[in-house]
């Protein structure tokens, strides 16, 4: 389960960026080729930030859909389920991901 590890991640950056002022809600966006389950993220969350200066703030989670555009006829095909790395248009196989694979703090809020 890398979710722990990667609430501890979040949690470092946002403990920076709050530099001491309660953290309210952080809105982060997962690309969906990152493997990671939102839900498991934000239990970890719970986890991560129990009795520590973050308690109480909200994780949201985005997921991003993955995307992929081929190199033989330009078409962007959006990834469902289990990504199969292959045109939706042409069946052509020289693709490359243009997105879902993201992992970005999006924003952290704080109380003034
Ligand atoms: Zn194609």
């Amino acid at each position: 389960m890398h979710e722990l590890s990667l609430c501890r991640s979040i949690y470092g950056i946002a403990e920076r960026a709050a530099a001491g002022r309660a953290v309210t809600q952080i809105l982060l966006d997962v690309g969906q080729l990152r493997q990671v389950v939102p839900e498991t993220l934000v239990y970890c969350w719970g986890v991560v930030t129990e009795e520590s200066a973050l308690e109480g703030s909200q994780l949201r989670v985005t997921s991003i859909p993955a995307v992929i555009a081929c190199a033989d006829c330009g078409a962007n095909t959006t990834l469902q389920g289990v990504p199969m790395l292959l045109c939706g248009r042409c069946g052509g196989g020289s693709v490359s991901v243009t997105s879902g694979e993201e992992f970005l703090v999006r924003s952290i809020d704080v109380k003034d």
